[in-house]
């Protein structure tokens, strides 16, 4: 099933949220994370998952193993794809075999910027021989589903809600650096936009404001899902924000620091902070462009800092009731 049907098929009040999982290395690994999915499935109910796709093509096998492990325990599943640094053959049979598997979406990324070592700018590398790969932004992934698959897939792209950051090339987060290729990818045939995770709520707020009322008018009904990492301990908090350039705001950084000694205290900060970020965008009056409220959380895996934020914020989508289930199921037996 399509996202953005799921989407708009739900109340406009409404909140919902996507819960995001990397391939685990290991068929053990796999074992467990199936055993939890399950369980996050049943017991969370998220409107969609996403499987996320090692740069280059790295965990191309162990995504697609994954992908169709939450297929098949009912999820909706967004693959992630990029499409840098990687054979175009990789890209095309991870689309048909999405397709096989009967996904309908995929998050279409970059990817890690290719690497520079003659120091020419993206474009001159391929001009200067970047192989079969006619891909240099997420842009151009867009572009080539939408050719391909024509409206088979629904497509996210990615934002950074302070401003893209290069870890290979340190120069200053811009957002209005980023918007005119943000405006580019969404108008070749973006479907639904997810964000980079924040801490700084107001920075968030802002950043989905400007887009809502940009006057190239792209944004205007795009579902924009925030990204959220929950904190599952301090040294993960300061990696990742650290990997990722992600601000934190001193009120945070203070929570977070005067625990930092006590694990389970980092984690009850952690799910505070979180907690509250989700209330405060949630009552904001200038997002959400008059659609059900989306959250995606990047769980690294781990369930239950997620379940914690997602029960006392509330949500959790009610089981349909026997009755509903019933009519549902006489529905689809169709005429006759
Ligand atoms: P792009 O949209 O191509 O943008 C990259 C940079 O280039 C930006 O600075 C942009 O402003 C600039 N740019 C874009 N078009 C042009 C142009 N025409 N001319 C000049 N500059 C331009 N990575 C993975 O490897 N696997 C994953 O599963 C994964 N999942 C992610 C999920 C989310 C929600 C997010 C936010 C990121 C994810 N990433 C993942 C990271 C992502 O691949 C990297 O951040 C990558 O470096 C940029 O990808 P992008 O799709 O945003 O790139």
């Amino acid at each position: 099933e399509k996202v953005t049907d799921k989407i708009k098929a739900l109340p406009k009040d409404a909140t919902y949220f996507s819960l995001e999982f990397f391939p685990p290395k290991t068929p053990a690994g796999l074992q467990n994370l199936h055993a939890r999915l399950d369980r996050m499935a049943k017991g969370l109910r998220p409107l969609f998952v996403n499987v996320t796709w090692g740069a280059g093509g790295s965990t191309a096998t162990k995504s697609l193993e994954l992908a169709s492990l939450c297929q098949s325990l009912g999820l909706t599943t967004v693959l992630h794809l990029t499409c840098t640094n990687m054979s175009k053959s990789v890209l095309d049979d991870a689309l048909e075999n999405a397709k096989l598997m009967g996904i309908r979406n995929i998050l279409a990324l970059r990817g890690d910027e290719p690497r520079h070592h003659e120091y020419l700018d993206a474009t001159e590398q391929v001009r200067n021989g970047g192989g079969d790969n006619e891909f240099v932004y997420a842009v151009d992934l867009v572009k080539y589903i939408r050719k391909q698959y024509g409206d088979y897939f629904a497509i996210g792209v990615a934002a950074y809600p302070e401003g893209y950051a290069e870890s290979a090339y340190p120069v200053a987060q811009d957002t209005s650096r980023d918007l005119p290729y943000l405006r580019e990818k969404t108008a070749a045939g973006a479907d639904f936009i997810m964000t980079q995770f924040f801490y700084d709520v107001e920075a968030y707020i802002s950043f989905e404001k400007v887009l809502r009322t940009d006057e190239s008018g792209v944004f205007k009904d795009i579902p924009i899902i925030p990204g959220l990492m929950p904190v599952q301990s301090y040294q993960i908090f300061k990696r990742t924000t650290k990997l990722c350039s992600v601000k934190v705001p001193d009120g945070v950084s203070t929570r977070i620091e005067s625990v930092k000694a006590d694990d389970e205290m980092v984690k009850e900060h952690g799910i505070r902070i979180l907690t509250e970020m989700i209330d405060k965008i949630r009552n904001s009056t200038e997002t959400g462009g008059g659609l059900p409220r989306g959250f995606h959380f990047y769980t690294l895996n781990l369930e239950k800092a997620v379940a914690f934020i997602v029960e006392r914020c509330s949500l959790i989508p009610e089981i349909p009731t026997s009755n509903e289930v019933a009519v549902e199921d006489e529905e689809d037996e169709g005429p006759g």
